[in-house]
């Protein structure tokens, strides 16, 4: 069985022929994907051959070598030609490294493609980065797994898509209007810990570093109310 969060994420994989599962690290994804036919075939991408083996292990002790393809390389670099997936998931890895992979893999994403991506962190610089290549969120949910709360967005093309303000860039355009109690919990939290910043920093003096700080964490303030 598939974490909660993996499970979030496989969740919003649509029915496809073939899902591509890029930095598959264990390949649990794409093997239950396929168990559950959700996917027909799947890809599973892996940068760092310690990991591509597990994944090999894993896929042909659940007997499924003839529906998945492990495939050693970086990034959208595994895929064949554009298309060659019609739901692509990068999971599990810092917004910043899922931003550039899917920058440097463009040429391999065919207009149907559907992404499921969740950042562990720096989750603006992914939707900034789908709304300039111009995507469309259409769904995003936001999970709890052990002390870590985390966030999926899907994305696709062909809708016109819509600009995003700061605000929603930071929070997600989905999640801040469906208000999930995790949503409300995680920005009441951040809310709290950047009033005992912003104090902090008024006591610090005034240098134009502490000042810019300041500013900053004000705006963010700012947003989340
Ligand atoms: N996707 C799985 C999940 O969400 O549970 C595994 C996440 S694991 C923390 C991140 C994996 O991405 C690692 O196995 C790492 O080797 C792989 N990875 C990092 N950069 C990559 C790249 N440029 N292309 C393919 N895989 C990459």
């Amino acid at each position: 069985h598939l974490s909660p969060r993996l499970d979030c994420v496989l969740h919003f994989v649509p029915k496809v022929e073939c899902l591509a599962d890029i930095g598959s690290d264990h390949a649990h994804l794409p093997c239950r994907a396929v168990q559950i036919g959700r996917a027909d075939s799947a890809i599973a991408g892996e940068v760092r051959p310690g990991p591509l083996y597990q994944s090999t292990l894993n896929v042909t002790k659940q007997g499924l070598r003839d529906r998945i393809d492990v495939r050693l390389g970086d990034g959208l670099d595994v895929l064949r030609e554009q298309g060659e997936a019609s739901a692509i998931v990068i999971a599990g890895m810092g917004g910043e490294l899922i931003a550039d992979i899917l920058e440097r893999g463009k040429n391999k994403i065919g207009k149907k493609t559907v992404l499921i991506l969740q950042p562990n962190s720096r989750e603006p610089r992914v939707r900034r980065w789908l709304v300039y290549n111009g995507w469309t969120i259409s769904d995003e949910a936001i999970v709890n797994e052990g002390h870590h709360v985390y966030e999926v967005i899907q994305a696709s093309q062909g809708s016109k898509p819509r600009l995003l303000s700061e605000p929603e860039l930071m929070m997600g355009p989905v999640l801040s209007s469906k208000q999930d109690p995790l949503f409300i919990k995680k920005w009441k939290n951040r809310e709290r810990r950047l009033s005992s910043i912003l104090t902090a920093l008024r006591n610090t003096g005034q240098s134009e570093e502490v000042l810019k700080k300041i500013e900053a964490n004000q705006k963010e303030l700012q947003w989340i109310r």
